[in-house]
């Protein structure tokens, strides 16, 4: 088991609660409780941008659903968040999401051709 450099055994992340492994956040976050506890480093990452869901498509997944990592675990969440960002960036701006929104079933009820003019 990996310790840190104080020789505080490091167990599993503390924000999913799976073993560490390499994905090691290379600093300790002190917790209320006044502990260190360790983090994945794409969890770390997680933790500040948001879940998949919330990055692909917020007025789904956080406004109707209440799930920013999109039906996933905590950690298969983070992992996407990381290859989302080694994808698309930090830079690339976020959709605004104030402005846009999913169409609402009288919206999409009225592309719908009526029944029989096909
Ligand atoms: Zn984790």
């Amino acid at each position: 088991m990996p310790t840190s450099p104080t020789s505080t055994p490091i167990s599993d992340c503390f924000d999913c609660g799976e073993p560490l492994g390499d994905d090691l956040a290379p600093v300790a976050i002190y917790q209320i409780d006044g502990t260190q506890g360790f983090q994945h480093r794409s969890c770390a990452l997680r933790s500040v941008i948001g879940g998949i869901g919330h990055l692909l498509a917020h007025p789904y997944w956080c406004v109707e659903r209440h799930d920013p990592d999109a039906g996933l675990t905590r950690r298969q969440s983070a992992l996407l968040v990381d290859a989302w960002v080694k994808v698309v960036g930090l830079e690339t701006p976020l959709p605004d999401w104030e402005t846009s929104s999913a169409p609402s079933s009288a919206e999409e009820s009225r592309t719908d051709p009526a029944p029989g003019s096909a």
